[in-house]
């Protein structure tokens, strides 16, 4: 009998499982799946842990039935509270919860082989099929998901060795349950996981003493009511009309034209929205808390587009995505990955009332024992724990990898890094290119792991390829 493995059981294992699911196809095919039982069926941002990490999506977004985008919201309205709406911003853990009652529906169809175990080494036998070996088990496959999620965290000031230093903050309830009553905290970024920090050690009860640092104060925007009207010119259709007249390729400059005239045709002003929100600085974000803005359409336009990011960004010529990535990307992420309202309203209440403290121009850190000396442009402020929010690592050209699978496959040369983030792939069958055995028919790389060609990582769009691939295969 021929076999598949899916290395990694989150939102995307699980997708490329369902979708099998659905396909009489895949009943001749023995399925593994591989996970370390901790994040099996969750994945790494929805596992068991505190309910004070919220999705930054509403509910609607995260259904993971393709026939019915309330899925999620009617399974929260059963099993945890019934008032819960569309648009609510629900406990990743209870994410968690509704995915694995998912799995369990799939693995009842397709009863696959679970193995509670990570993947160490995948490698390429000379008959084109696969070769994958994790703790105690080995043996060979005909095709593979590469379904690993979250990149290595960036460790930018070399401090992943001291005892004091959180390098990774997930699950918090265990990582950042031991502080001492009374001790100095200091959390390095002002990303979406510092808010997930602050919820949590906000509510510790243990007289903590919170600092932000970044090179710039700015943090993320609230995610406004969004507006739901379908687009008119960043269209799928233009798109390939463009591409068909172009040579395969649409200038950047062609789809700034089209978000304009989008954001024209809804009405809003993007200069002026940039101008008073473009940054996230302190001043804005109060600002934003006590306007009524129109940010909800930009959001809903940028959500919409979602669907096709990858589209467009294959579209583009490698000169074009360096100008999008150079010019454009800081700003775009800033107004597409915005928090929940009730996160920024804790954060600003925190900050207007001196609760918290954000400096900036953070410049290096000197390591003490048992604590840190962080230095900002002007002065130093001493910590006693610095927890790591900086971030991913989506360059993988670095000798910063961690010894596990993916250096492996880098190593090894059957993934290959991409320019823009993760590894390289054909688009969109996401098979990988090798450069050491050119395209692996039969290799599927999704996720995290292709975010240099799928820009977005969210939950929603992570199905939708998922289910994309799966269908793709079924074709070959
Ligand atoms: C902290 C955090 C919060 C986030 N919050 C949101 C949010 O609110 N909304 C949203 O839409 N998106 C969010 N995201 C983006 C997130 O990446 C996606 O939503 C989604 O969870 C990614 O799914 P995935 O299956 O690709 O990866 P994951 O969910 O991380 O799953 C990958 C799985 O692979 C396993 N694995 C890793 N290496 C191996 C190996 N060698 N062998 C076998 N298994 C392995 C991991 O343990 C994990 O279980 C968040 C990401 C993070 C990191």
């Amino acid at each position: 009998m021929k076999r598949i493995a899916i290395v990694g059981v989150g939102v995307t294992g699980i997708s490329v499982l369902k979708e099998m699911a659905a396909h009489d196809y895949y009943q001749n095919f023995e399925i593994v799946l591989f996970n370390e039982p901790r994040t099996l069926g969750t994945g790494v941002p929805y596992q068991d842990d505190s309910e004070l990490l919220l999705i930054n999506q509403t509910a609607d977004t995260m259904s993971l039935e393709e026939e019915d985008k309330y899925d999620f919201v009617k399974w929260v309205q059963v099993n945890k509270d019934s008032t819960a709406g569309n648009k609510d911003f629900i406990p990743r853990k209870w994410y968690g919860e509704y995915l694995k009652e998912k799995l369990k529906s799939a693995v009842a169809i397709l009863n696959p082989t679970i193995i509670q175990e990570n993947v160490e080494v995948i490698r390429v036998l000379k008959d084109g099929t696969y070769h994958i070996e994790s703790a105690t088990t080995q043996g060979e496959f005909d095709k593979v998901h590469l379904c690993t999620g979250q990149l290595p965290y960036q460790d930018p000031y070399h401090l992943k060795d001291h005892p004091h230093f959180v390098y990774h903050p997930y699950p918090v309830e265990e990582k950042l349950s031991h502080f001492p009553e009374g001790s100095r905290i200091g959390v390095i970024g002002t990303g979406l996981t510092s808010i997930d920090l602050m919820r949590f050690l906000r509510n510790q009860n243990k007289n903590l003493t919170l600092g932000f640092f970044a090179r710039n104060a700015h943090f993320s925007l609230y995610r406004g009511l969004e507006y739901d009207k379908d687009l008119k010119f960043l269209t799928l259709e233009n798109l390939e009309k463009e591409k068909q007249m172009h040579g395969g390729f649409v200038t950047f400059s062609k789809i700034l034209e089209w978000f304009h005239l989008e954001c024209q045709d809804k009405g809003i002003d993007f200069q002026d929205l940039t101008y008073r929100f473009g940054k996230g600085s302190k001043e804005q974000l109060n600002h934003l808390l006590e306007e009524n803005t129109d940010l909800g359409v930009l959001q809903g336009i940028i959500h919409k587009l979602d669907f096709y990011l990858a589209d467009l960004m294959a579209a583009l010529t490698q000169e074009d995505r360096e100008l999008f990535y150079t010019d454009y990307e800081p700003l775009f992420r800033h107004f597409r990955t915005p928090m929940p309202k009730e996160s920024l309203e804790r954060l600003m209440d925190a900050w207007n009332t001196g609760e918290i403290q954000v400096w900036e121009n953070m410049e290096a850190v000197e390591m003490l024992e048992e604590r840190f000396k962080v230095k900002l442009e002007d002065e130093e402020v001493e910590v006693d724990y610095l927890i790591n929010a900086t971030g991913q690592n989506q360059i993988l050209t670095n000798s910063e990898l961690p010894t596990d699978l993916l250096r492996q496959l880098i190593n090894e040369r059957i993934l290959q890094p991409e320019t823009f983030g993760g590894v390289q792939v054909l688009w969109p069958g996401a098979e990988a290119i090798s450069p050491r055995y050119g395209v692996l028919n039969n290799l599927y790389v999704h996720g995290q792991l292709v975010i240099g060609l799928q820009y977005g990582n969210n939950a929603h769009l992570l199905m939708k390829q998922a289910r994309k691939v799966v269908r793709h295969d079924l074709t070959k």
